[in-house]
């Protein structure tokens, strides 16, 4: 099916097209260019009306919302999530596994899978496998009871199932470090998360081939001028690319901007880190075998631990243009091409480019979301669904 857009101010890879149309067909870009669009013979025409045309939104870490989990291996539930996703900008994601038995992860995993041969709302790109590598004295929201030590036979059934894409460790114990080759064989990238790795660690744990961060900041060594950390080495290692949450809750606005100086849009990569209690009121929910309080965007453990984040993605792109001072169509690469880039996934997805995917988001002056096309279709349009 073929789609034309018209009237839009155009975000492409290489420049901005300040009043021009976009083609689609057979669920990739075809063409596009500035001013009226030629007479084409399209199934669908969509006048934007002046409204910017990005590319879609790419969440890597994203547990649930609206009550599900991709840790609980429901099929539904995650068709329900890549429909929420949909509705704030997100054409593609990585469901996010916690901290939990290797059985109940391999089970989610299984569930992803068969979740991404029926794609509906943004597209389940495989999966994010955060824990159980980590640190416990860096648990923050994991459980720690389910934190343990790599065990290779374990890693090789998680990567067996074929769908995994990025796994979070903590790569300070050496059982840890030892899936890294294995992982990259596969293509699966690697991201350091919940550690108490030294500067020298995380350092030492990049050059094995660790390229992200997770959720910088949070749950990890912080940066001290004399012990710079995990934040230190993130900050100054040109490999590695750094996630951030950006509910203006896990990371206050000003170490949002100073991330940014120092990364820029091609070592930056906005992920919501959301939970099931994301689009929901607030109350009492579950997180894994956890329960959290949420409370306006504050998602906590009983202890008042931050629970992950109830932040939707559009919202996460208003603040985080907002906290770095700069316009969206200067920074839009740290929502779609430096995720797609981080997975091995920029050859077809996170730019409006010819014969890439259509994945795209219209969004208003204010970066509402007007409409979120996912591979040539309108998955979301605002004012039709609920
Ligand atoms: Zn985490």
């Amino acid at each position: 099916m073929s789609l034309l857009i018209t009237n839009a101010r155009i975000l492409s890879e290489h420049r901005i097209i300040e009043r021009g149309w976009l083609y689609a067909d057979e669920g990739r870009i075809r063409a596009f260019a500035g001013g009226e669009a030629p007479n084409m013979d399209a199934k669908r025409t969509l006048d934007a009306d002046g409204a910017t045309l990005a590319p879609g939104f790419i969440d890597l870490h994203v547990h649930g919302a609206m009550g599900d989990e991709a840790i609980l291996g429901d099929e539904a539930g995650l068709h329900r999530m890549s429909e929420f996703y949909a509705r704030h900008g997100v054409t593609a994601y990585l469901p996010t596994t916690l901290t939990a038995p290797h059985g109940q992860i391999v089970a989610a995993l299984n569930a992803i899978k068969r979740a991404q041969a029926h794609p509906r709302g943004a597209a389940i790109l495989g999966a994010h496998v955060e824990g159980p590598y980590l640190n416990r004295s860096k648990a923050g929201a994991q459980f720690p009871e389910f934190i343990r030590l790599a065990d290779m036979t374990e890693v090789e059934e998680l990567l067996d199932t074929g769908i995994v894409r990025l796994i979070a460790i903590a790569p300070e114990f050496a059982e840890n470090r030892q899936i890294i080759p294995a992982c990259l064989q596969r293509g699966v990238t690697v991201s350091i998360a919940h550690t108490a790795a030294s500067f020298e660690e995380a350092l030492a744990s990049f050059d094995l081939g660790i390229s992200q961060v997770t959720h910088t900041y949070n749950a990890m060594t912080p940066l001290h001028h004399r012990d710079p950390g995990v934040v230190g080495a993130a900050l100054a290692d040109a490999r590695v690319r750094c996630e951030i949450i950006c509910d203006l809750l896990h990371v206050e606005a000003g170490a949002i901007k100073a991330l940014f100086n120092a990364k820029g849009t091609s070592g930056t990569l906005i992920i919501t880190d959301a939970i099931a209690a994301t689009g929901l009121g607030d109350g009492e929910y579950g997180l894994g075998a956890h329960r959290v309080h949420k409370q306006g965007k504050k998602v906590t453990l009983m202890d008042g631990t931050l629970a992950g984040s109830a932040v939707t993605y559009d919202e996460s792109v208003r603040n985080f243009v907002k906290a770095v001072g700069r316009p969206f169509h200067e920074v839009w690469p740290v929502a779609s091409l430096t995720p797609a880039q981080a997975i091995g996934e920029a050859h077809q997805r996170g730019s409006i480019a010819l014969n890439k995917l259509a994945d795209l988001v219209l969004l208003s002056d204010d970066l509402r979301v007007q409409m979120t096309i996912v591979g040539g279709q309108v998955a979301y349009q605002r004012g039709e669904v609920a």
